[in-house]
């Protein structure tokens, strides 16, 4: 079903790919190719080729070497279009320990170097506030996590919230400056961090983190600007399905002006759909952890990337 949606999908979903350095130095690669024009061949080292071979195609593939700051330039118009108005939902998606949290977060430490999206996300969102002298804007934050139909406010020990959000028992932070929304989003990650290594017997994560801004902006003539970015961490993906058929639901849902949010459907769809307009856009990143006695799972993680972009 997905599939046929991908046709009007094209203008509002991109799809990218980052590849992870290997950290098993003993382990053979699977990444066969990557091409500039987006296109991924993975091969099978347990099987002879051609039979072991698979190519995907992407917007875009980053490989073991690309940096933050390469990858946040691709979304960085996006962070502009939230500033104009618009809806932006950047998702990362891939198995447990295939990059998605070094992707959003930044791995530990945070020094200017790694941050992650997240991070570079409020820090441009300010910078452009600063520089538009005739709008003013207000800034808020809202933080949680989801494990199947539970959603926890990661912000809900921060004091000074700013209103409830549509969810209940979860409030948004209004935040006046990049270092007041780094301090505020460092804290959440803290306790999302805490509740992944809680469960560290668990294989695989089984935690959305959702980290929403919402814009309000307001320039001399009174004319107002709402914008809205939510920055996702998807539970991991892999051999279960249940993560793949939750990120469709998210696209499909998110591509549909009047959706309605059906019995059954998951929570992170509601979640990202409640601030969501016909012309909001998407961007998945899908992660692959490149280790080669990971074929069958990688190949499964792809598959999606195949029906959306
Ligand atoms: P996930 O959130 O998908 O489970 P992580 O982001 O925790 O995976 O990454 C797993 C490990 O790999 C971490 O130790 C992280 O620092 C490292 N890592 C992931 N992506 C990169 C990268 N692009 N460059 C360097 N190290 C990375
Ligand atoms: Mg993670």
């Amino acid at each position: 079903k997905l599939y046929n949606m991908a046709q009007d999908l094209k203008g509002n979903v991109r799809v990218y790919c980052r590849i992870r350095p290997i950290l098993n130095m003993d382990a053979k690669n699977l990444v066969d190719f990557v091409g500039q024009d987006g296109s991924l061949v993975i091969v099978d080292p347990s099987k002879p080729r051609p039979d072991g071979r698979k190519v995907f195609q992407f917007n875009q593939v980053y490989g073991p070497s690309a940096t933050q700051d390469e990858l946040f330039k691709e979304i960085q118009p996006l962070i502009r279009s939230v500033m104009d108005g618009f809806n932006v939902c950047i998702l990362a998606y891939g198995e447990t320990g295939s990059g998605k949290t070094h992707t959003m977060y930044g791995s530990s430490g945070i020094s200017e170097k790694e941050m992650g999206i997240n991070f570079l996300a409020l820090k441009d969102l300010f910078q452009i506030a600063e520089k538009r002298k005739d709008t003013n804007y207000d800034v808020r934050i809202q933080m949680v996590v989801i494990c199947n139909k539970e959603i926890q406010d990661l912000l809900a020990e921060v004091p000074a919230p700013d209103g409830e959000s549509s969810l209940p028992d979860v409030a948004f932070h209004s935040v006046k400056s990049n270092v007041d929304a780094i301090s505020l989003v460092n804290s959440g990650q803290r306790k999302y961090s805490c509740l992944n290594t809680s469960k560290i017997n668990n294989l695989s994560s089984p935690f959305h983190s959702v980290v929403t801004i919402h814009v309000h902006g307001k320039d001399t003539s009174g004319n107002i600007l709402r914008g809205c970015l939510h920055l996702v961490d998807l539970a991991a993906s892999g051999e279960d399905d249940t993560s793949l058929s939750c990120l469709e639901d998210v696209i499909t849902s998110l591509s549909q002006k009047n959706y309605n949010i059906q019995q059954g459907s998951s929570k992170i769809t509601s979640l990202l759909q409640d601030a969501l307009g016909g012309n909001a856009k998407v961007v998945v990143f899908t992660h692959v952890i490149p280790e080669g006695d990971n074929f069958a799972e990688t190949v499964n993680t792809l598959k999606f990337a195949q029906k959306v972009s």
